[in-house]
């Protein structure tokens, strides 16, 4: 069985239509790339997974109908969503922030170890345990919402655009740490990713958006051979 699966899933914002039927599938401890310009509908099929736009179509969670649970349920299945613009609390500290993401759970030391596991993976965060979030740099607070995303123990992580705005080597240590939470912590991936030489270090294949539509799907070295695919999206 996936762990998501999502069948034919239409939405709107009112009266616009922005996705006409995506099909996708996820195994479990997979990672899977959503490409396509802006626009496309990438964001909005993330929020069709964690229940934040209505949906028609079926998205099946563990081979459940999750569709029209709504957020906070869709979090306490499992899924956790890492929004564009990272969402963090900015009069919270490093270390309230990263709790707050594990406000569900009732096992103390579990939490704990996953504490000290999140600051092994993000040091910079480590070195900042005290401060506020918002006096912490962009880079950080990509980290500090992917940390609070991990410390919900989710089955499966949404990252929107983590890399956006941030310098290579920042982006590329946030990545790094994406890939150790799934080999290590095994966190099934969705990533939106602008930057595909990023997105290609995670996923195991990718679908391509147009204007709401999959317009190919592949494994990343079938896209990866593609001329069309390295041409929009690595840049030759
Ligand atoms: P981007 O990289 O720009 O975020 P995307 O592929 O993630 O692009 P979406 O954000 O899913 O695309 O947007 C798909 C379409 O839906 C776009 O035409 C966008 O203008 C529209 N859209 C997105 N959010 C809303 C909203 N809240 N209300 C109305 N239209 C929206």
């Amino acid at each position: 069985m996936s762990l998501l699966e999502l069948e034919d899933v239409r939405a709107s914002y009112g009266h616009a239509d922005v996705l006409h039927g995506i099909s996708l599938t996820l195994p479990d401890n997979g990672a899977t790339g959503l490409l396509g310009a802006n626009g496309a509908g990438k964001t909005t099929t993330l929020r069709a997974i964690s229940g934040m736009v209505r949906t028609t179509g079926r998205v099946l969670f563990e081979g459940r109908d999750i569709s029209g649970l709504g957020p906070d349920r869709t979090a306490a299945l499992g899924i956790a969503h890492v929004p564009e613009g990272r969402g963090t609390l900015g009069q919270l500290t490093v270390r309230e922030n990263l709790l707050v993401g594990a406000y569900r759970r009732k096992d103390k030391a579990a939490v704990s170890a996953d504490l000290d596991y999140c600051l092994d993976l993000f040091p910079n965060l480590a070195e900042r345990i005290r401060s506020h979030a918002a006096a912490l740099s962009g880079g950080e607070q990509q980290m500090l919402a992917v940390g609070r995303a991990f410390m919900a123990k989710p089955r499966v992580m949404l990252l929107d655009e983590a890399s956006l705005g941030l310098a290579p080597s920042t982006a590329r240590r946030v990545y790094d740490a994406v890939v150790r939470l799934r080999q290590e912590a095994q966190v099934a991936m969705v990533v939106v990713e602008q930057n595909a030489n990023l997105a290609f270090s995670v996923v195991d294949d990718a679908t391509v958006l147009e204007t709401g539509r999959v317009a190919l799907h592949g494994t990343s070295s079938e896209l990866l051979g593609m001329d069309a695919v390295r041409r929009a999206y690595l840049g030759g």
